[in-house]
C-alpha cells in the first residue's frame, strides 16, 4: 500500500498506458510513492487516463492538484492532461533506476511486447531492443494458453513450479502453440509441465534479445518488470536460460509509470531552478 504522506507534500502523477493495463503512480517530492492505480485498458483512450487519475486521488483523499504530469506507454497520445508525453523506454529507463540503481539490464515484458534496455553505470540508456511483432514472448501469449488450459494468468506461476516432466513445446507461433498444447491435454501430459514448457519458450525468445548484451554488462543487476515478471515460473525458466540470478522490483508493473513520476518531479524541479 501506499505510504504515508504529509498535507502540504507536492505531488507528481506518472500515467503508462499499455497495450493491456493502464498504471497511475502519485510520487511526492521525496521520491515515496503515495497512491497507485492499475485498470485494464478496456475503457481505452481518454477515458481511461482519466479513470486512473480518479482512482489515485480518491487515494489521496480527493486532492487532485499534481505540479505535473507525465504520460508514457502505447496509449500515450490520449493523455490530455499530461504536461510531457515520453517513450515506454525512456521511462522504463528512468523508472528501473529509481527502484534498483545497480541495474544494467531491465527485461520488460508487458501484454503486447517485450524488451531489453541496457543502462550504463548512471543509468543512463545506452540501448534496447523490442520485440513488437510477434505475440509470442509476451503476456498476450500467456493469456491465451491460459484459457487454453483453463487456469488463470496469475496461476500460472505457481503451477509450473509443480512440474516433474520435461515437455517441449515446439511452436513458436501464438496459434500453432495454442493447437500444440490442446493435442498435448489430449494426450493426458499435465497441465503443469505445459506450462514450464511455455515458459520455458518465453524465455528462449527473451534470450533472444538478451543474448550478446549481458556480456557488456559485467556483474551489474538484470532486472525483470511488466506484469509477467509477476508469473515466478517466467523468472525460473529466464535464470535458468541466462545463467544468473534475477533481481525483481517491488511492484514490476508499474515500472514505467515509476519512471514517469520520477522524470515529472525532475521536470518541475529543473523549471524550479530555472526560474
Ligand atoms: P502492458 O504495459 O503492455 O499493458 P503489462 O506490463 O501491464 O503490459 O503486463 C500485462 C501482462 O501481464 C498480461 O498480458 C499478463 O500476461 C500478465 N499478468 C498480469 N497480471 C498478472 C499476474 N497477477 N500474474 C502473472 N501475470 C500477470
Amino acid at each position: 500500500m501506499p505510504v504515508e504522506r504529509t498535507q502540504e507534500e507536492v505531488l507528481f502523477l506518472g500515467i503508462d498506458i499499455g497495450s493491456t493495463y493502464g498504471k497511475a503512480v502519485a510520487m511526492s517530492d521525496r521520491g515515496a510513492i503515495v497512491a497507485k492505480a492499475i485498470r485494464p485498458t478496456g475503457l481505452g483512450g481518454e477515458r481511461l487516463a482519466w479513470a486512473l487519475r480518479d482512482d489515485v486521488v480518491d487515494q489521496l483523499g480527493g486532492d487532485p492538484s499534481f505540479a505535473y504530469t507525465v504520460a508514457t506507454g502505447y496509449g500515450r497520445v490520449n493523455v490530455g492532461f499530461a504536461d510531457k508525453v515520453l517513450t515506454e523506454i525512456s521511462c522504463h529507463a528512468r523508472g528501473v533506476h529509481q527502484v534498483v540503481p545497480e541495474a544494467r539490464v531491465l527485461v520488460d515484458i508487458g501484454g503486447q511486447d517485450s524488451k531489453v534496455i541496457v543502462l550504463g553505470p548512471r543509468g543512463d540508456l545506452e540501448e534496447f531492443v523490442m520485440n513488437d511483432k510477434c505475440a509470442a514472448g509476451t503476456g498476450r501469449f500467456l493469456e491465451v494458453m491460459a484459457k487454453a488450459l483453463e487456469v488463470e494468468v496469475s496461476g500460472l506461476g505457481a503451477l509450473s513450479l509443480l512440474s516433474e516432466t520435461h515437455v517441449e513445446i515446439s511452436s513458436t507461433c501464438t496459434v500453432f502453440a495454442e493447437s500444440e498444447i490442446i493435442s498435448l491435454l489430449a494426450k493426458g501430459i499435465r497441465r503443469e509441465d505445459i506450462i514450464a514448457g511455455l515458459h520455458r519458450a518465453i524465455a528462449n525468445r527473451v534470450f533472444g534479445l538478451l543474448k550478446g548484451r549481458m556480456l557488456k554488462i559485467g556483474s551489474g543487476a538484470l532486472v525483470v518488470t511488466g506484469g509477467v515478471a509477476q508469473n515466478e515460473g517466467i523468472l525460473r525458466a529466464l535464470e535458468e536460460k541466462v545463467g544468473r540470478k534475477i533481481v525483481l522490483p517491488g511492484d514490476p508493473q508499474f515500472t514505467g509509470a515509476i519512471g514517469s513520476a520520477v522524470i515529472a518531479r525532475d521536470e518541475k524541479n529543473r523549471a524550479r531552478a530555472v526560474a
